[in-house]
């Protein structure tokens, strides 16, 4: 039976060590990190998360302000809001919640984000040199997490196999390059990829993150494999007729395999919230001046 790593329990250790580092930085400077995050309409989704984001900012003691903004708001003056953030000095962090209302170009918006205030590491600038390797720039939050949840039960990782499905770069392709750095030989599947179960069973890491409910099954699974279920499905009936949230990895099969594995609620989740307050205390160390922070 698979050791279950506990996001929740994760997130609590990086939560004081978030706070032990503003408070340090507080002491010499005698600032405190501010994240505002724009939300623009009303997806009730993105409701519970824009919330989840202020709470957990608060108990760490990052300053945070939602700024809610009509769905009909012109891609013109959503681009002013996000200019007029990126010069205010009293902002640190700057997220713009995804999706957008239909008919707004969120690339062309995120691209208004200052870069050193992309806390979502969206930005191509950050985006590129965190992929060319670049251990200063501001890196995806998901995929970060989903690292510190493997370190948990791997030490090394050279020469390790490893397997990320999905290559989005939110997730995945941040994710593939996160386990490169590592010295991984890391493979990366998508929709149009032949015989991805096999590329699966090779692997001794699975990170899976398409976004399909249920796809990785215990016969996909090489025993022992540590697997990280990054995936976030809602079902209208979990089987026994209530809704619910489930993974990308049959979860109960597969924990009979594995060696190590997140759960579905509770794994992947509270991590990238996690290192969103991260990366807003690491931009806010380097506005201020403040040396790099261990973090
Ligand atoms: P996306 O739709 O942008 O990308 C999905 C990727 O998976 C694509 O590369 C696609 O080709 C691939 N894919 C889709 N179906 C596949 C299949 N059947 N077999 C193999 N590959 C397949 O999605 P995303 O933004 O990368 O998110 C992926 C999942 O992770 C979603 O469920 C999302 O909700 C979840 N997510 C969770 C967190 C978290 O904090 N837990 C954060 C971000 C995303």
């Amino acid at each position: 039976q698979a050791q279950i790593i506990c996001g929740k329990t994760l997130a609590a250790v990086i939560d004081e060590e978030v706070k032990e580092a503003i408070a340090s930085l507080h002491a010499s400077f005698g600032k405190t990190p501010k994240l505002t995050v724009v939300v623009v309409g009303d997806d009730p989704a993105s409701a519970i998360y824009v919330n989840n984001k202020v709470k957990r900012c608060r108990k760490v003691g990052i300053e945070s302000e939602k700024l809610a903004l009509d769905a009909n708001i012109f891609q013109a003056e959503l681009t002013q809001v996000i200019r007029d953030l990126s010069a205010d000095p009293d902002t640190h962090g700057i997220l713009l919640q995804l999706p957008l209302p239909n008919g707004m170009n969120a690339r062309e918006i995120l691209h208004e984000i200052a870069p050193e205030k992309d806390v979502d590491g969206f930005h191509p600038l950050n985006f590129g040199s965190f992929m060319a390797g670049s251990q200063d720039a501001l890196a995806p939050c998901t995929p970060q997490g989903c690292l510190r949840l493997l370190k948990t039960v791997i030490d090394d990782f050279h020469g390790k196999d490893a397997t990320v499905i999905g290559c989005s770069n939110i997730v995945g392709k941040p994710m593939a390059e996160l386990l490169l750095q590592q010295g991984c030989s890391v493979t990366s599947v998508h929709h149009l990829s032949h015989d991805i179960e096999g590329k699966v069973r090779a692997a001794d890491i699975i990170v899976a993150a398409a976004g399909s409910p249920h796809l990785v099954k215990a016969d996909w699974v090489k025993p022992g494999a540590v697997v990280i279920d990054v995936g976030i499905n809602r079902l209208r009936d979990l089987g026994d007729g209530k809704s619910g949230i489930v993974g990308d990895v049959d979860f109960e099969a597969v924990s009979k395999v594995a060696s190590a594995i997140t759960p579905v609620p509770g794994g992947v989740g509270p991590l990238t919230i996690s290192y969103l307050l991260v990366n807003t205390v690491r931009a806010f160390a380097h506005q201020i001046g403040a040396s790099k922070i261990e973090l």
